[in-house]
Formats: C-alpha cells, sequence, structure tokens
C-alpha cells in the first residue's frame, strides 16, 4: 500500500488545525504577555512523540526534533502574539478577551506550526538533520521577541537555515507568495521637539512659532524623499502626529512630532537620520528656533537569501503547480523575522488566506480580521516540506 500524501495527510488534520487556531482565536494574549498561550502550545507539543519541548523564554516554547538520518539544522518560526484590537466579528469563536484579538493571524501561524511539528513527529526516523521550531512571543510590539531570543538564548546557535511565513489577506487562500532579496522594510521612528518662544496669537512678530517651523519641516522631509534620495530606492517617512498649543490665541513654546522611516536597504537606513537632521536644523536655525530629535531603530529590514527563497518556490511550485505560486510584493511593513537573518540565511514568505466565502479580505490588524482556514492546510504543506527539504539539502 502507497503510503498517504502529504495533501492527504494534512487534509486529515484539518479539523484539529481548526480546534488549535479557534482556541487560540478565541484566547489571545498581547505581546510580552503569553503565559496561557505558551502553556496552551507547550501541552499540545507534549503529546506528539520524540520532541524536546522547552520555554527558553518566560512566554515562547521551542520544540526539537532531532531526526534519524544526518542533515542540517533548520529553525521554522512562528509568532504567537495578538493585538489590542476590540474585535468585530460574530463567528463563535470571536475573542472572549475584551480589546484582545488576534487581528493580524498569529493564531493560525501557531496552529501551522503545531499541525507541522505533528506530522514531523509521526516520521521522526525519516526526518533529517535537526528541527527547531520555535513559538516566539511579542512580534507585534518592538523590542520584539525574536531579539531577546537571538540575544539571549541559545536558540540560533548551529542553526544553517531558518524560514517563517505570514498569511496574507492581501493574497488568495491557496496561493503562496515568495520573493527574494528585500522583502519587508525596517520601521524606524523619528520623535521631534522643536522648542521656539511662545507668546499672544496676535503679535507673532514677537515668537517664535513652533507651529509654523513644525508645519515647514513636515513638508520639507518629503524633499528628503523626493530630491536626496534615489527614486530607485524605496524610503517612506510619515508624520503621524504633531502635538502642540492648548488654545485659540496662544502661540505655544513647543511642538512635537513623531513619525515612521521606511526602507529596505540597510545603507540608505543608516543614512537616513542624518538627511532628516539635516532638514531638521536648517529650518529651525533659519527661524532662531532649537530642536530636539531622537531617532529609534526598529526591527531590520527582512531580506531573503537568494538560495533560500529559491527552494521555498521549488516546493511551492511541487505541492501547488505554478498557477498558484506569486511572487510576493514588497511591503512597507516590519518583520522581526529579521533578527534570525542576522544569524543565519533564510527566508519569510507569505500564505494567502483571503476568500469571499470566509469574508477574510478585511486588512490586518482591522477589527473584522479573519482567515479562510484552507490557509492552515497550505502553510503546514509548505513549512513541512521546507523542514525536509531545508535540512536535506547541501
Ligand atoms: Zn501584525
Ligand atoms: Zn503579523
Amino acid at each position: 500500500m502507497t503510503p498517504p500524501t502529504t495533501e492527504a495527510r494534512v487534509s486529515a488534520l484539518r479539523p484539529q488545525l481548526e480546534a488549535w487556531r479557534r482556541h487560540l482565536h478565541m484566547h489571545p494574549e498581547l505581546s510580552f504577555e503569553e503565559h496561557e498561550t505558551a502553556a496552551y502550545i507547550e501541552a499540545e507539543l507534549k503529546k506528539m512523540p520524540g520532541l524536546s519541548v522547552t520555554r527558553p523564554t518566560a512566554t515562547s516554547v521551542l520544540a526539537v526534533l532531532r531526526g534519524g538520518k544526518p542533515g542540517k539544522r533548520v529553525l521554522l518560526r512562528a509568532d504567537i502574539d495578538a493585538l489590542p484590537i476590540h474585535e468585530e466579528n460574530t463567528f463563535e469563536f470571536k475573542s472572549k478577551r475584551d480589546g484582545v484579538m488576534h487581528a493580524c493571524g498569529h493564531d493560525g501561524h501557531t496552529a501551522i506550526l503545531l499541525g507541522t511539528a505533528k506530522l514531523l513527529s509521526e516520521d521522526a526516523a525519516n526526518v533529517a538533520g535537526e528541527i527547531r521550531m520555535i513559538f516566539q512571543h511579542a512580534e507585534e510590539n518592538g523590542p520584539g521577541g525574536a531579539e531577546e531570543l537571538v540575544t539571549q538564548t541559545p536558540l540560533m546557535d548551529g542553526v544553517d537555515v531558518a524560514t517563517g511565513l505570514h498569511l496574507s489577506s492581501g493574497l488568495p487562500a491557496g496561493k503562496v507568495g515568495i520573493r527574494a532579496g528585500a522583502f519587508m522594510a525596517s520601521p524606524d521612528m523619528l520623535t521631534l521637539k522643536i522648542i521656539g518662544k511662545g507668546g499672544h496669537g496676535a503679535q507673532p512678530e514677537q515668537t517664535i512659532d513652533p507651529i509654523a517651523i513644525g508645519a515647514q519641516i513636515v513638508s520639507n522631509l518629503q524633499h528628503v524623499v523626493s530630491r536626496n534620495v534615489s527614486a530607485l530606492e524605496s524610503l517612506v517617512v510619515s508624520i503621524t502626529q504633531f502635538h502642540a498649543g492648548t488654545t485659540h490665541n496662544v502661540i505655544p513654546d513647543t511642538a512635537e512630532l513623531v513619525g515612521t522611516v521606511r526602507c529596505f536597504s540597510p545603507e540608505l537606513r543608516q543614512r537616513a537620520p542624518q538627511l532628516i537632521e539635516r532638514v531638521v536644523k536648517g529650518i529651525c536655525e533659519a527661524h532662531g528656533a532649537r530642536y530636539e530629535m531622537n531617532y529609534d531603530f526598529g526591527y531590520r529590514p527582512v531580506i531573503n537569501t537568494d538560495w533560500v527563497a529559491q527552494t521555498l518556490r521549488d516546493i511551492a511550485v511541487a505541492e501547488f503547480g505554478e498557477g498558484d505560486v506569486v511572487e510576493a510584493p514588497q511591503w512597507m511593513g516590519g518583520e522581526d523575522f529579521s533578527a534570525y537573518l542576522e544569524k543565519a540565511p533564510g527566508a519569510y514568505f507569505n500564505v494567502g488566506s483571503a476568500s469571499d466565502e470566509a469574508d477574510s479580505h478585511w486588512p490586518h490588524h482591522h477589527p473584522r480580521f479573519t482567515l479562510d482556514e484552507l490557509s492552515l492546510e497550505t502553510g503546514v504543506r509548505m513549512m513541512y516540506a521546507a523542514a525536509q527539504r531545508l535540512a536535506a539539502e547541501g
């Protein structure tokens, strides 16, 4: 008798995948607070023979499978945290926690990696190398769980290659999106305080008006994007907060601006603070104001290793056919998967989760966000095949 195909095994696992995902969806926890989530994941992994299950940090879980054949060490990653959003979905497994919701799909990522662990545990004797499956806390909130795991624990010691996925409501369920090279941006934060001199709104000539100066800075920062950076490179500078003043007839002393700066290129990322400060300094000096500027580097950009992206593409084509594999578009969002890529080659990819039937076209971080659960099967088939191919290759 021929053994069942991966597709058949994963299809048989569908009710379990849904049960895991729905349980997690009902019990979301915020970044760094994933205590019940981690306990649940740990308990489920301990039902699977052959896995060594540990807790590298208080709210993360690591399952290691040492295969029966020689091979490489592969890291598979799922993030497990939820968001401070009040869910507006009405299905029976909606969040039971007011104001907290799995609105990014990390419930699905966790179910997918649990499913992958189950399949790998069932055929441990035939698996090559060592598969480390990390259920990572705190992707949604900087400094991020990945950084903690990479710098404070031995998770990445000896890892040869890493992969992970994000479900995508921008891609139809059943499809896989992969891209080599720069994939996701670095989300850095700019805070700026303009220190002028307040006074009567009727006599602006006696003041140094931080609001007028701030307005010039906001519009001139777009010149950094359009006139200091090549049109072939991507840079986004968005001022997203502007706080100043208390009433209609007083020019305030100060104005505070906050914004986000995003790009794909590590070189441009290093240059961006100087380009921005030059504009801020010039405008403030021209008008006699002072400023305080803080620039906080967030997650690094996600830059996929070409050969890993190509291997994942080959796997996706073999599993689903050329028609269901697309080139994932670059996007300016950030992802702390980049922390693993500092230590080993790897690639991050998308699995489509959108469909009309599941009403799952809503954007990530929206109160109506949800998944077509076919994406759980697609995700397991990809991760299971990736674990085997990446461990055996080379
Ligand atoms: Zn998110
Ligand atoms: Zn996410």
